[in-house]
């Protein structure tokens, strides 16, 4: 098998070169159900160990046992390097392992390895790029975790000068993340993400981003949560707060729903006709989203003189809000929708415009910022964050969490070879 035996080295010695290590035999060999090759590595004669203590060339004290490394499978078969590490006599160090070319630390996935996993991980669930290339979800985690760590020391911060901050829900019950986006126009991804949704949180975001950083911030996009807001105005009264038009949308489609919920319960309780059955997504949903038949009922339900389609009405009606140019014509319209809305009796419809009128002068920020940072940016971005989120499942943990978001959104440097057998 000669002939075999060379055709592997020679492309490895193509695609994977190592300087002071070369390839030996090449075996082909059935373990644990699988075609599994195993490929001995040696070091090259006269070369010595490199400490992993202190990076210098040093003579040799003794090899440890044979240890496989996991590389890229070929063809569907699983690759390992099998190596007996050797150990150096360091002055500096005292006895210490090699430091090796193709794995990190005491890792038993290659570096490329790793590298192709995470690649991977960002095309397909964690789950499923471990099926389809015969590892572990752990060992998939821990590559992409190595790809973070990797783009987090090296990625760069300059121009950050819009921010959307932003909650998300991640596992049953209240366990809410802080995410904190960049949003300028070039250059969209997600800077940050910190456990709970507290002050607290959000004033380690600005403490990671740095205060030479911060000051250069001119526009942050947020919701109306309290936390944030009281942050935000300490750390970046310089810049422009915009509460956003998704957020508020958001609260205002809650209260829609609330409504229409307990006037369900209501109308049924009276034993009147179930007029709403069905009916939450019509009002939820934008009018131009509907389909022919939604269109049909919603038509049918607006003929009523129901809570539920007063705050629809509501709702349809603020949307002309974010139309105008002028604050001071913002304004106008603001103050009098509140007063319409907090006349109208309906108590979730009241809270939102209380909320409105109290935050009157962020939300007016929206216009003088020429509405520069459409909420669209935000939502998208939250929408991917979510989706990445299904992706890491498995482990539910905040750190497989951070590891997926930061992952997948964070537009993360790599290096040129990380691409290479992807
Ligand atoms: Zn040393």
């Amino acid at each position: 098998m000669e002939g075999n035996r060379m055709r592997i080295k020679t492309i490895l010695n193509r695609i994977h070169n190592l300087q002071s290590f070369v390839y030996g035999d090449v075996r082909l060999i059935e373990r644990n159900g699988q075609p599994t090759l195993e490929i001995n590595l040696r070091p090259r004669r006269g070369s010595q160990g490199i400490c992993a203590g202190c990076g210098q060339k040093r003579p040799g004290y003794d090899r440890l046992s044979k240890r496989r490394f996991a590389f890229v499978p070929l063809w569907g078969i699983v690759v390992f390097f099998v190596y007996a590490r050797r150990r150096v006599h360091c002055p500096t160090c005292g006895v210490k392992v090699e430091q090796l070319p193709w794995a990190e630390g005491n890792h038993r996935l290659t570096t490329t390895y790793a590298w192709f996993l995470a690649d991977w991980a960002r095309r397909l669930s964690w789950t499923e790029v471990a099926d389809a290339f015969h590892s572990t979800w752990y060992h998939v985690f821990s590559s992409v975790k190595m790809a973070v760590q990797w783009g987090r020391e090296r990625m760069d911060l300059e121009g950050v000068t819009a921010i959307g901050i932003d909650e998300m829900q991640w596992a049953p019950g209240h366990t809410y993340v802080t995410v904190v986006y960049q949003i300028n126009e070039g250059c969209r991804r997600l800077l940050w993400v910190g456990p709970h949704r507290t002050a607290k949180t959000l004033l380690r975001f600005f403490r990671w981003l740095g205060k030479e950083r911060t000051r250069q911030i001119g526009f942050v996009c947020s919701d109306m949560w309290k936390a944030y807001l009281k942050v935000v105005a300490k750390k970046a009264a310089h810049a422009v707060h915009i509460l956003d038009r998704f957020h508020i949308m958001t609260h205002m489609s809650k209260a829609i729903d609330k409504v229409r919920a307990q006037e369900g319960k209501d109308l049924k309780a009276k034993g009147l006709e179930p007029v709403l059955k069905g009916s939450r997504w019509w009002f939820l949903k934008k009018p131009t989203n509907l389909t022919a038949r939604q269109a049909q009922k919603l038509a049918e339900v607006l003929r009523y003189n129901l809570r539920t389609v007063r705050s629809y009405l509501l709702k349809e009606d603020f949307q002309s809000f974010w139309e105008y140019v002028s604050p001071y014509w913002a304004r106008r319209f603001l103050d009098q929708w509140c007063t319409r809305t907090m006349r109208s009796r309906i108590e979730p419809m009241k809270k939102v415009a209380a909320m409105l009128r109290r935050h009157r002068e962020l939300l007016l920020n929206w216009f003088r910022a020429k509405k520069e940072f459409s909420s669209g940016v935000v939502e998208g971005l939250n929408n991917k964050a979510k989706l990445a989120m299904k992706r890491a499942y498995g482990f539910r943990t905040f750190e497989a969490l951070e590891v997926a978001l930061y992952h997948t959104l964070g537009n993360l440097p790599q290096p040129s070879f990380a691409h290479r057998f992807s």
